[in-house]
């Protein structure tokens, strides 16, 4: 989705931090506090969402937030501590769209080493046609494979992930999906 900001304070003493190789043999350049020591970690975050399905037609929602505001996507954010990767994932469908759904099986895990992220899509299959979007979305719309707004997507995971869902609904098999977006 998008670049994290470099660490510049650090978390446990408030000091400027600077990026440098730790002293213990570390072969990466770490945030470590000028003033503690203390040095910080940074780790991929995961990105989790659904692809809710209504008959023939998807779930899309028009993001009312930055990054890639006025965009559409499957419904996806970043997963909370405390939560599996499926609840989180049906917590941001229940958050976007404020859509009915049951949970089905993992669909797509996709590395984005560039921006130190990795994206899970699960199926959700729909319940109810009727929608209520919270405050991140415009709108809240289903889409038929031959309607989906390709040129308006917002994120080359959501693409990858619907491209990967028709091609196995035309062949009436769902599989899991493990792949890295360079
Ligand atoms: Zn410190």
């Amino acid at each position: 989705m998008y670049k994290r900001e470099a660490i510049r304070h650090c978390r446990d003493c408030g000091a400027a931090v600077a990026y440098r190789l730790p002293d213990d043999g570390d072969t990466k350049q770490r945030a470590i506090c000028t003033a503690c020591n203390t040095v910080h970690y940074e780790n991929p975050l995961n990105v989790v969402g659904t692809v809710p399905h209504w008959g023939d037609r998807i779930l899309l929602c028009k993001r009312n937030i930055e990054p890639r505001k006025g965009k559409w996507t499957l419904p996806a954010g970043f997963m909370e501590l405390g939560e599996s990767a499926s609840e989180g994932a049906a917590r941001e469908t229940t958050e976007e769209a404020g859509a009915q759904f049951i949970m089905e099986g993992l669909f797509t895990v996709m590395s984005v080493p560039r921006v130190g992220q990795v994206h899970l899509y699960y199926r959700a299959r729909l319940t109810s046609d009727v929608f209520d979007p919270g405050h991140e979305t415009m709108e809240a719309r289903l889409f038929t494979e031959a309607d989906i707004p390709w040129d308006e997507l917002a994120f080359r995971t959501v693409k990858e992930t619907l491209e990967h869902y028709f091609v196995d609904r035309r062949a009436d098999h769902f599989g899991t999906h493990a792949f890295d977006i360079a």
